[in-house]
């Protein structure tokens, strides 16, 4: 591994923030949880955008808020409702990690986030990146943060080419070295993710409208893209899923997931796992057997869909209602609280795919 061509010493900063500051007054986007200091809101924009593209999030916050306007309403509200409010955004253990947060605050910080770190870091959900960003953002506390966008610039601008890991826990030392302790740390944590997002991108850096590009390492010697280093990568897996399109009337059948492990507790279609060999530990469980639900052999439906590195390939039939009275974890659901309802991005999709078949 070779060493960070940079000296250890940190960047003269009087040197440096004062440019990147003003490109970011500049330049940055008009996001609308940049028009609000309320730590609540900025907190669940910063919970979203983890995994979650801005635009993608934009729509999502404004609905969230909208539902669970304040700390003690998260809190109070059912943890289906989150879900089916987080629908679609994926990563399903940050909406339950939301809520059993807002729980906390309102037992032990009078439903406010807490302004001080160590009472953040200890909210359920709330890691280092989390809390350096609501305690920088909301409330000017000079806290450091690390995502991937501000590794990607200190590497390059620094030259650091540790491996990925080694690489971020480098980034939050020179996060920490780097923060204004007197005042604009959020403005400046917030400088580094922009420009990471919008300029120093990872495939196409514009380095000719970088406010850093006269002292990038990486610019100097050409290795823009080389740095930082790959994250190892887990190797991709394809799935074959087949799910069951069951209508009675208004409405259809659903299966509910497990109360554990990945998507948890979400609603979809009757799935079942074809390739590979469906285990214990696969995405698709097998969960039921229903003999009566006899399928019709060409699909209604084919779509692609990933989850982390799964390449799922879903093929959705018609099959014929349950003869069954028992049939958990299964349920007719009437068409008009699919809406409403904690589905997955999978079943979100298939249902539209499906919703002109009766
Ligand atoms: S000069 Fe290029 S590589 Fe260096 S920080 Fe700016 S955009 Fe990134």
């Amino acid at each position: 591994v070779r060493r960070p061509r940079s000296s250890p010493q940190a960047p003269d900063p009087a040197e440096v923030r004062p440019r990147l500051l003003a490109w970011y007054r500049q330049r940055r986007r008009d996001l609308p949880w940049r028009r609000t200091r309320d730590p609540y809101a900025i907190w669940i924009s910063e919970a979203m955008l983890q995994q979650t593209r801005v635009e993608t999030v934009v729509g999502y916050w404004e609905r969230f808020l909208a539902r669970f306007p304040t700390v003690e309403a998260l809190a109070a509200a059912a943890e289906d409702d989150v879900l089916a409010a987080w629908s679609g955004l994926g990563y399903y253990r940050r909406a339950r990690a939301l809520r059993a947060a807002a729980q906390a605050m309102v037992e032990r910080h009078a439903g406010r986030f807490p302004d001080e770190l160590e009472a953040a870091r200890a909210l359920p959900g709330v890691g280092p990146y989390t809390a350096g960003a609501v305690l920088s953002i909301a409330f000017d506390r000079p806290a450091a943060l690390v995502d991937g966008n501000v590794v990607r610039v200190f590497a390059r601008w620094l030259g650091c080419d540790l491996e990925y890991a080694a690489a971020t826990r480098w980034a939050w030392a020179r996060a920490e070295e780097l923060v204004p302790r007197d005042g604009g740390a959020g403005e400046w944590n917030q400088a580094l993710m922009e420009l990471g997002a919008t300029v120093c991108t990872p495939r196409e850096p514009r380095c000719a409208e970088c406010p850093l590009q006269d002292v990038c390492v990486a610019r100097a010697e050409g290795r823009q893209l080389e740095l930082p280093r790959a994250k190892p990568r887990k190797s991709r897996v394809d799935v074959e899923l087949e799910a069951l399109f069951v209508a009675r009337g208004a409405e259809v059948l659903l299966e509910r997931r497990p109360s554990g492990g990945r998507m948890a507790d979400l609603w979809q279609l009757p799935t079942l796992q074809l390739s590979p060999e469906p285990e214990r530990a696969s995405l698709f469980p097998p969960r039921y057997t229903l003999a009566s639900l006899a399928a019709d052999d060409e699909p209604l439906a084919v779509l692609r869909h990933s989850i982390t590195h799964h390449r799922i390939v879903l093929r959705v039939h018609r099959a014929h209602p349950p003869a069954e009275k028992r049939i958990e974890p299964l349920a007719w659901i009437p068409r008009t609280r699919l809406g409403a309802l904690a589905l997955g991005g999978m079943a979100r999709k298939a249902l539209r795919a499906l919703s002109s078949h009766q």
